[in-house]
């Protein structure tokens, strides 16, 4: 197996489980291989066939990938074809039949289509294994669910005593057995390796989406320009990635765009200019997605949070892939989990509605991190790490200060209870800020005992201290139709009963100001109705307002 390796590839030695993986398949076992982007999934099926002199069958979801992939074969001298539905060379279908190649590839449409004459004959001149690349995509718990990949199942009842195995970087256990059924594996052998991809550093900044910000990520893009590596901005929405696209040609550097919207032509032709690194820069929606296979990315920036950390591990994994290290930014704006419904509204049923909810919340926990990010990327695809401090993210490497922050989360809290609990984030934070907008003032809250206790600082500021506490429980957020509500959770209730208005006991968080930067220019004064008065402080509360503030707190 080594010599083979050596005489083909021209590796060495086999990456952990690989060698494991190709045993098994020569044994004729059903394998799920679960393995992280980068790891080396693809040589456990491209040896197997030169070991057995038989032909792999390969199923994957995209021409290019496949092109790309056969090109790359053919080089190392192994026989490699593609059939697609496009393709009308005939003699490719016959050598195929015939068993002629070592790596047949082809799209789970065609795979579908082609006769089961065809498949006996390739039964008869020798096929060894039948590969499912991408798995993922025949889940619908998946975050690439493809109708055709759901009818690969009928293909084990003309290849019965084929092994099968399927390969994905998804590591959910719902997508895991729904691969094992829906390929109607028989016991099979399930390999799943490490998901921590230590060559790539994870970092998060807060963007507040103004063109200044904007100037500051493309300057920032623009540095990685001298080394010759490529970078892939990922947009949550086709608009951003036009106008991205746009500031980085004014700025004179060299990028690609490619998005849903683009014909499938031009979304080729610029994958293709990528690869041949014909510019590098790609700003991208997510459609720009499997089998991006181009070793030297080095940077993976996600303008706005992803819709999910399944997607996110996915196309952040997409740098770094020849093992050098390479870093992961992910901007996020507030705005950005607005999108819920956004994403909500693919769900067809109401457990996957409940599980796109659940892993958008997950996404936006990510950003609001200040532990360790590679820790919570792992725990949440169910591994265990085993170290607290990574040293290659950026809450390992810069100390994010923590600082007492009893007062103003009690401060906040104590304000959104006594609003009712049924607002956004905006009503009690105009509150804090002493704003005396007319909603304010029918309900009253102007007369709260908070009323402008919070004016030194911005809306911003509020709100990420806002998010801290939501990250951490105190605070809940639940959606009703397209808006948000925060209301106090249990454990910001216990907070808030172990308070009194001259004490409060310590809760370290880190500084607003460390999360959204300084927020100067940024917070539209005067919007929010805010008077000229001096703030009220909080430790001189009158009698009456202390009552009145323990009658909301019980
Ligand atoms: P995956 O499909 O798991 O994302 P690939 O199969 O595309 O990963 O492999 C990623 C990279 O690792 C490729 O450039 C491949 O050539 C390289 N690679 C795979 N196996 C080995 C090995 N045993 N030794 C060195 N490099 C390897
Ligand atoms: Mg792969
Ligand atoms: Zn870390």
């Amino acid at each position: 197996m080594e010599s083979i390796l050596k005489q083909y590839f021209g590796f060495s030695k086999f990456r952990p489980y690989q060698k494991e993986i190709v045993e098994k398949i020569l044994d004729g076992k059903d394998s799920l291989v679960v393995m992280a982007t980068g790891s080396g999934k693809s040589l456990c099926y491209q040896v197997p066939p030169l070991i057995a002199k038989k032909t792999t069958v390969v199923i994957s979801p995209l021409i290019s990938l496949m092109q790309d992939q056969v090109m790359a074969l053919k080089q190392r001298g192994i026989r490699a074809e593609y059939l697609s539905s496009a393709q009308t060379d005939r003699s490719a279908h016959s050598n195929a039949e015939s068993g002629q190649y070592n790596i047949l590839y082809m799209t789970p449409e065609k795979a579908c289509v082609l006769t089961t004459s065809f498949w006996s004959r390739l039964l008869i001149s020798g096929i060894c294994l039948l590969a499912v690349d991408e798995a993922h995509c025949i889940s619908e718990w998946g975050h690439d669910f493809r109708v055709e990949y759901k009818q690969l199942g009928r293909l084990r009842d003309v290849l019965p005593n084929v092994p099968f195995v399927g390969l994905t970087a998804t590591a959910t256990e719902k997508v895991r057995i729904d691969i094992i059924n829906s390929l109607k594996m028989k016991n099979p052998h399930i390999t799943i390796g490490s998901f921590d991809r230590q060559n790539l550093f994870y970092g998060v900044k807060y963007s507040d989406r103004s063109s200044a910000f904007v100037d500051e990520l493309v300057k920032e893009i623009s540095k990685y320009r001298n080394s010759r590596s490529s970078t892939i901005v990922y947009c949550t929405t086709v608009k951003d990635a036009e106008q991205i696209f746009k500031f980085l040609l004014e700025d004179g550097i060299e990028a690609g765009i490619y998005h849903g919207q683009m014909s499938n032509k031009a979304r080729e032709e610029s994958h293709r200019a990528f690869i041949r690194d014909e510019f590098y820069v790609m700003v991208a929606t997510i459609a720009f997605g499997m089998g991006i296979d181009k070793p030297n990315i080095r940077h993976v920036i996600h303008y706005g949070c992803p819709k999910s950390l399944e997607s996110y591990y996915q196309e952040s994994g997409r740098c770094g892939r020849d093992g050098i290290p390479s870093t992961c930014w992910l901007y996020y704006a507030r705005s950005d989990f607005g999108k819920a419904d956004f994403y909500c509204s693919e769900a067809r049923t109401a457990d996957q509605r409940k599980a796109i909810m659940e892993s958008f919340v997950a996404a936006q926990r990510y950003c609001m991190l200040t532990t360790c990010r590679r820790k919570y990327l792992l725990e949440y695809f169910g591994e265990k790490y085993g170290f607290v401090n990574c040293g290659t993210c950026d809450n390992c490497t810069s100390s994010k200060n923590e600082s007492d922050m009893s007062r103003e989360a009690f401060l906040l809290m104590a304000c959104i209870k006594a609003c009712g609990g049924h607002w956004g984030l905006n009503l009690p934070v105009d509150v804090l800020r002493g704003s005396r907008s007319k909603k304010i003032i029918d309900a009253q809250f102007d007369k709260l005992p908070f009323h402008g206790l919070g004016k030194e600082m911005p809306a911003n500021w509020w709100k990420a201290l806002a998010d801290q506490l939501i990250s951490r429980d105190y605070l809940i957020e639940t959606f009703r139709d397209v808006y948000k509500t925060v209301r106090v959770g249990p454990k910001g209730v216990d907070f808030l009963n172990s308070c009194t208005p001259d004490h409060q006991p310590p809760l370290y968080l880190p500084s607003p100001t460390e999360m959204v930067g300084d927020m100067k220019g940024t917070d539209i004064v005067g919007e929010a109705g805010v008077d000229g008065l001096a703030p009220i402080k909080f430790e001189g509360l009158c009698q009456e307002e202390a009552q009145f503030y323990k009658m909301l707190v019980e």
